[in-house]
């Protein structure tokens, strides 16, 4: 798909389109190590912004020159020469002199220099003075009469780009630069003329330009703001047709019915709901009336009762004939919730199905008949599950418990499965709202603050692992109390067979313990066969097992209200929002609680203090704030398998005031041109099928 033509002078003439191997000084062997970056064509070097830039743009003489300080010297290579080192490789050293004194500079294994910089060339070198050595090591340089407009590598703010083996940072300048000249202002911008004021004046060649050799702090600032615009406008405009595929199909069929079945199991619970409860169910059901779908989350700190929430929710879907989806991120859960809804819905007779990847295939068989011919059922079952094998043509709800396992690509399969059904996301860690524009365009949250009345205090201690024996001495008394006990070792990372060895081994320890001797003791991790995995809960769930040796598998959302100490090994492994959610596994009782969180071997203090956040905070919220500030979003949220695309420029962090204007910009075009088919936004249009092809199909296909 190369656009390169021939002009009258035989010359070739280069385009956006270009093929890399043609732009002068590139050629086919260069070419194939620019692929390795994703680069093929010159738009796409034009795309590959820098990674940051080394701010050089201070110009001194020698005798100025000040250990430690990015600045650039112009002067003549007085000496120079190639050295070599014992261990074979060639270095290259040279002085250079601007009349005020002598400056030393050495280049690590280039000793090829020796054919450029030779005595008596003008050059114009950035870096820093080494403060032990007084000489600049590996300077950028440039040996030319060019003037200060003209230097890629030295005197200004120097682009960083991403770079790959064999393809050196001055040969990316000046492939970027050649390809600034050649194509810039072809590039096709995909941002229709005229749209918003948030993109400033700036034109998109001018940008381009500006971002990789700025000429200035305003110029680089103009050129960001434009390009972070267009990346985000691009994504919202995804979003902004999803939502409208979604919500234009009209809903052929109300989702709510009097809510009489609710009403009837709100009676039979055995105790109240809470105020947060009760208002968050009218949002939900609010929503569940209106003639488009919802899109909502259910924000609530780990116990705070969002299942019988969801539970009743569920039930006015139900009760409008049409079958609900209930999924859950492990099989653990889907049983679990299976048993709780099984207990509640049994005062109102509604079908509960569960289906793990243990339901005997007959049976499996049997609950997907009775879905696909429309029975209403609330469905229990993994994403997996349920998104895979599953057709429910007439689904009226899908909830989705513990959000941070399903994306936006989920979501769109959801709903292409037939029909578009109401979704209700279940989560304890709030997103920040950026990332959930980013991510989903909008999203209406509904909280519950305050947690269930009755329950026991729950502490949180920081220990060594010397204080082993004083925690089994605890534990014992525990059990001996009449408690139930977790004890958790961490994941550890890519080996999922080592944190199964570790929980063995601790397994075996706990069990040689002359105080737990009497009691029982199982393991539990994600290697067992689900009928073991089921076995072992169901046994610890009845109060027949006393302690549970167990990997993370137990993280969300396991109830056992009985148990009544956590204690997590090597804690420092694990991330504050996860161990919170862990120590959510007690304090669910009427009995006091405790979590403690043992500090592996190598912590160190800062792991320890990370821990203390623990026990200095127990509210998720203000946890997963700490732990977005320390590990940044894209961790929290695991936005790389949701689906967010990764973004170049922009900044979740710093950019909120752009997305929101890119949002209403993307409304905006949407609206007036729902499938983009008009002659403005072509470009826009084929921007996208090359950036987001896959969500897009029913999207554009219109
Ligand atoms: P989470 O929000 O973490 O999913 P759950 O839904 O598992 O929390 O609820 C935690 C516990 O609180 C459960 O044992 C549940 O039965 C109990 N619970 C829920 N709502 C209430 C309420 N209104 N009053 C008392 N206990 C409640
Ligand atoms: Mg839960």
């Amino acid at each position: 798909m190369s656009t390169e033509s021939r002009t009258l002078t035989g010359e070739r003439a280069l385009g956006p389109g270009t093929r890399l191997q043609f732009l002068p000084g590139i050629g086919p062997a260069r070419a194939r190590l620019f692929e390795r970056l994703g680069i093929s064509t010159l738009e796409h070097l034009l795309r590959h912004y820098p990674r940051t830039y080394l701010d050089v743009r201070r110009f001194v003489t020698v005798k100025d020159l000040k250990p430690g300080e990015p600045v650039t010297v112009r002067g003549t290579v007085k000496s120079a020469a190639a050295v070599r080192t014992r261990a074979g490789r060639t270095d290259f050293s040279a002085t250079l002199g601007d009349g005020t004194g002598v400056l030393a500079c050495y280049f690590f294994g280039q000793g090829f220099l020796a054919r450029t910089l030779r005595p008596g060339t003008p050059v114009v070198v950035s870096g820093e003075i080494d403060g032990l050595e007084r000489r600049m090591l590996n300077p950028m340089f440039e040996a030319s009469e060019a003037d200060v407009e003209e230097l890629l590598n030295v005197g200004r703010m120097v682009p960083v780009h991403a770079l790959t083996a064999g393809l050196t940072a001055r040969v990316m300048r000046r492939a970027v630069r050649a390809a600034l000249d050649a194509a810039a202002d072809r590039v096709a911008d995909p941002v229709p003329e005229g749209t918003g004021s948030a993109p400033g004046p700036m034109t998109l060649g001018e940008a381009l330009r500006q971002i990789h050799f700025p000429a200035d702090d305003a110029g680089l600032a103009a050129a960001r703001r434009r390009l972070v615009f267009e990346e985000l406008f691009l994504l919202q405009t995804v979003l902004e047709l999803r939502r409208r595929a979604l919500g234009e199909a009209d809903r052929t069929f109300v989702r709510a019915g009097r809510g009489l079945l609710a009403g009837r199991a709100v009676e039979a619970l055995p105790w109240p709901l809470t105020g947060d409860q009760c208002r968050a169910l009218d949002e939900i059901v609010a929503d569940l009336k209106r003639p488009i779908p919802m899109h909502r989350m259910l924000l609530g700190d780990v116990g705070s009762g969002k299942t019988v929430v969801a539970y009743l929710a569920a039930l006015h879907v139900i009760e409008s004939g049409h079958p609900v989806a209930f999924m859950t991120p492990t099989e653990i859960l889907s049983r679990q919730h299976g048993e709780t809804l099984t207990r509640l819905a049994r005062a109102v007779g509604i079908p509960i199905a569960v289906l793990t990847a243990s339901t005997p295939a007959a049976e499996r068989r049997e609950i997907a008949d009775r879905l696909r011919g429309g029975e209403a059922l609330i469905a229990i079952g993994t994403h997996a599950l349920i998104e895979a094998k599953i057709e429910i043509p007439t689904l009226g709800l899908a909830i989705v418990d513990e959000q941070h396992r399903f994306g936006v690509r989920q979501r769109a399969r959801l709903a292409q499965k037939g029909g578009i059904p109401d979704l209700l996301v279940l989560t304890a860690t709030p997103i920040p709202r950026t990332l959930t524009l980013a991510c989903f365009g909008d999203l209406d949250v509904s909280t519950l603050r305050a947690r269930p009345p009755g329950r026991g205090r729950l502490v949180t201690r920081i220990a060594g692992e010397e204080k082993f024996p004083q925690v089994l001495e605890f534990m014992a008394g525990e059990i001996a109390a009449g408690r139930q006990a977790y004890v958790v070792v961490p994941m550890i990372e890519e080996t999922g067979r080592l944190s199964v060895r570790a929980a063995e081994a601790e397994f075996e320890r706990l069990r040689a313990q002359p105080a737990l001797r009497a009691f029982r003791i199982e393991l539990l991790h994600g290697r067992l066969k689900p009928s073991e995995c089921r076995a072992v809960m169901d046994e610890f769930a009845a109060g027949r097992v006393q302690a549970l040796v167990a990997t993370t598998v137990i993280e969300v959302g396991v109830d056992v209200p009985n148990a009544t100490l956590m204690v997590v090994e090597n804690a420092d492994r694990f991330g504050l929002t996860q161990l919170h959610q862990l120590r959510g596994r007690v304090g669910r009782g009427a009995h006091r609680s405790v979590c403690v969180l043992i500090a592996g071997p190598d912590a160190g203090p800062r792991g320890r203090e990370r821990l203390e956040v623990l026990a200095r905070l127990d509210d998720g919220f203000a946890i997963a704030e700490e732990d977005l500030r320390l590990r940044g979003p894209g961790e929290l949220w695991g936005t790389r398998q949701s689906g967010l695309p990764r973004l170049k420029l922009a900044d979740l962090s710093r950019d909120e005031a752009l997305l929101e204007e890119a949002r209403e910009a993307a409304r905006e075009t949407v609206g007036g041109d729902p499938h983009l088919l008009g002659s403005a936004n072509a470009a826009l249009r084929s921007a996208l099928l090359l950036n987001y092809a896959e969500p897009l199909e029913f999207a554009l296909t219109g």
